[in-house]
């Protein structure tokens, strides 16, 4: 590699686009300027490997629309934004949100931040959302991607947190991933997964209405109809209840509520399941008995569980299948959820998901006291209970219940559902700040302000990975420009407002993680990083969360290894709950998805491309990316295409009760003949044509299941 050749040092940090955690060496050249990005050889978790995206994120340090300087302006799209200083900026802000909660009430100003940023950045955020500004109406976009998986880990298991790890694959004798296809969204969890198959083969089921990059190469693709993952789980536990396959020991020591599961599960034989999800009955008998007489069975899950009406659910039942059969906290059995964002976790632990840091939740009173005595503030400061999610704060701005919006490193034009109705609502605020790394995020257009913020490797943190490992970030380059880290964006912030004066914000990120290891101790607590320190999180290469305090001196290499932390939760079968015995939870299948008809005969499914980070505001600008994929494209069968008179590569205008999008048709045989395939990354495309029904435990929505016509657009 030519670039390498320029390097005249290599910095360690951490790839800042997905969940995966891999470890990265950014190589510097004698300029400074980062030329070259390599994967970190002695990384447990991708071992010198990278993906695309990682291969070439060195050229995000100087990537094209990054903001310089603070922007305001009085009016949106009338007035051009005028460059400001960072405390003129700072003051405006403070004032505007308070002249808002003192016209409107407190809960009118409302904060949407992301999974993008460094945890201790979250725990500020969190400490200035809850402690300082105090409006209850404070979310991340999470909700978007994980909100089920949190709800569903929650109900099962009393508590958040993936019980497992990416080397359950070494142990497992029997895998099921569930709507995730993870060689285009998390490349190296599969170069993971496939490396174990190599070694020692087992049954790899793929459940997905798409043949996926991941169904292709499974032993079983079970292609099922969209939105019915809870009628399969139902007669799979069906089958394994019927044959006595289920491990009862298991049940009766750590579980409650089989009963309950047994009378729901009885409606749900393979034959009568079969004509609902489309997965023939031998198929489904054959599943379960492979899953329930396996040493080991694990499950793994994406958008394809989550972004669903029931996505809650069908965690539960996911979770469900793993504690009858006794495959929770072992090695190889297990209940994972791939999260998304590179700190999807961060903000579930530290920040807006839990309510309160530490995953902490407001409805509990002592909760709420030993933070509000930690921090120094009134316990009266904090709501009694969590308040509006992202995806119910728009509806909220459409009746003028919200007044005033913060996105923090997120672009709803682009990402939420329905984007005509995203656009009406943000044109309603009174005041609207865009927090971002890159001035030009399609949702700019309609701010009051911008405030330029540093991108990951020019910051100092961690972010914790899918199985709960915290890595560590280390600072590669300066900010550019006068962008400044999210870190001290928010400290300075908070001195704008009366609670700010009283509550201490720590200067450096490492203060504010030493916070949270007080904040995380205690016996009981899952989420424990007592034991840990940034330094030690670097030489350990991660380490996965619990590791307490005084677990540093059991490990004899710690000074020359590091250590590893602990790989999986629940492995004494205590959960989280009250009783420490985990919920099983019946799961009555109902049909509420909008669904194909005369009018609108096809399924829209949408999804990424490894190529691609969400909304591409980093990856769009990327030229050796964007010369993979360029542009939006719809897989349609060609069976379909024909009938319709359709040419490959020809365009045509996707059409749903919400709005229309003109795109590019691929026919592959990818897609079964009623439905439509459109990656979700490219703005006015997908969304302009979603539904975005709302799952009513996590309020995340549905993108992954509408009705859509197609219609021939005039090729002249
Ligand atoms: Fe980065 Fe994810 Fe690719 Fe690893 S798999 S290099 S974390 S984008």
């Amino acid at each position: 590699r030519i670039a390498d050749k320029k390097v005249v040092e290599w910095k360690y940090t951490t790839c800042g686009y997905c969940s995966t955690g891999c470890s990265i060496h950014v190589g510097l050249d004698k300029d400074g300027n980062a030329v070259a990005t390599q994967g970190v050889a002695d990384a447990d978790v991708n071992r010198g490997k990278l993906c695309i995206k990682g291969i070439f994120e060195h050229e995000l340090f100087e990537a094209p629309g990054r903001g310089n300087k603070p922007l305001m302006r009085q009016r949106p799209y009338e007035d051009e934004f005028q460059e400001t200083d960072w405390d003129t900026a700072l003051d405006h802000m403070g004032s505007e949100i308070q002249r808002i909660q003192n016209t409107y009430g407190k809960d009118s100003f409302a904060i949407i931040s992301t999974g993008q940023l460094l945890t201790e950045e979250f725990y500020t955020l969190g400490k200035l959302a809850r402690g300082c500004i105090g409006s209850n109406n404070y979310d991340g976009n999470t909700t978007l991607c994980m909100a089920s998986a949190v709800s569903g880990y929650k109900r099962s298991f009393g508590s958040d947190g993936p019980p497992g790890c990416y080397d359950d694959f070494d142990h497992t004798e029997c895998l099921i991933a569930w709507g995730s296809n993870l060689p285009e969204q998390h490349p190296i969890i599969y170069w993971r997964l496939k490396e174990a198959l190599e070694k020692r083969k087992f049954p790899l089921i793929v459940v997905d209405p798409r043949v996926t990059m991941l169904a292709q190469f499974a032993d079983m693709h079970l292609p099922i109809t969209p939105g019915t993952d809870l009628v399969l789980m139902n007669s799979l536990m069906h089958v394994i209840l019927a044959e006595g396959l289920e491990d009862r020991d298991y049940i009766n020591a750590h579980t409650k509520g089989i009963e309950d599961v047994e009378a729901c599960v009885k409606d749900y034989d393979p034959i009568t399941a079969s004509k609902i999800c489309g997965i023939d009955e031998d198929t489904i008998r054959n599943v379960a008995r492979l899953y329930a007489n396996a040493g080991a069975a694990m499950s793994i899950w994406t958008m394809g569980i989550n972004q669903s009406t029931h996505g809650s659910d069908g965690v539960v039942g996911i979770n469900s299948l793993n504690l009858i059969t006794g495959n929770i906290g072992k090695p190889g059995g297990t209940s994972l959820s791939i999260t998304g964002q590179c700190n999807a976790m961060g903000t579930r632990e530290w920040s807006s998901c839990s309510g309160l840091p530490g995953y902490r939740v407001l409805e509990k009173p002592e909760h709420r006291k030993e933070i509000a005595e930690f921090w120094g503030i009134d316990e009266e400061f904090f709501p009694k209970k969590r308040g509006l999610t992202e995806t119910d704060i728009f509806p909220a701005i459409e009746t003028g219940q919200i007044k005033g919006l913060w996105l923090v490193a997120t672009n709803p034009m682009t990402s939420m559902p329905n984007t005509a109705r995203i656009r009406k609502t943000l044109e309603k605020l009174d005041f609207l700040v865009i927090q971002d790394a890159y001035a030009d995020v399609e949702t700019t257009h309609y701010a009051h302000m911008y405030l330029p913020a540093a991108v990951w490797a020019e910051k100092e943190g961690c972010f914790t990975n899918t199985e709960r490992r915290i890595n560590i970030v280390r600072q590669v380059t300066q900010p550019k420009g006068d962008s400044k880290p999210d870190f001290w964006i928010f400290k300075e912030l908070a001195k704008r407002f009366p609670n700010g004066q009283k509550i201490h914000f720590p200067e450096t990120p490492e203060g504010a993680f030493e916070e949270m290891k007080q904040l995380s101790k205690g016996d009981k607590r899952t989420l424990d990083i007592s034991g840990m320190s940034h330094d030690l999180i670097e030489k350990s290469r991660g380490i996965q969360w619990p590791f307490r305090e005084g677990e540093l001196e059991k490990v004899d290499d710690a000074q020359e290894n590091g250590v590893k932390g602990n790989s999986r939760l629940y492995t004494d079968g205590v959960f989280q709950t009250p009783d420490g015995k985990a919920n099983l939870i019946p799961l009555p299948f109902i049909n509420n998805n909008e669904v194909p008809d005369d009018e609108y005969p096809f399924w829209m499914n949408s999804g990424r491309v490894v190529e691609h980070f969400h909304t591409r505001t980093r990856t769009g600008k990327l030229g050796n990316l964007n010369k993979f994929s360029p542009t939006p494209y719809m897989e349609m069968n060609p069976d379909a295409a024909a009938e319709l008179g359709i040419q490959h590569q020809s365009y045509v205008r996707i059409v749903s009760r919400r709005g229309d999008a003109v795109v590019m048709v691929q026919t592959t045989q990818r897609v079964p003949r009623n439905m439509v395939f459109i990656p979700f990354h490219f703005h006015d495309c997908v969304n302009r044509v979603s539904l975005g029904l709302l799952d009513p435990h996590s309020r995340q929505p549905a993108f992954k299941q509408c009705a859509v016509r197609i219609e021939k657009v005039d090729q002249q």
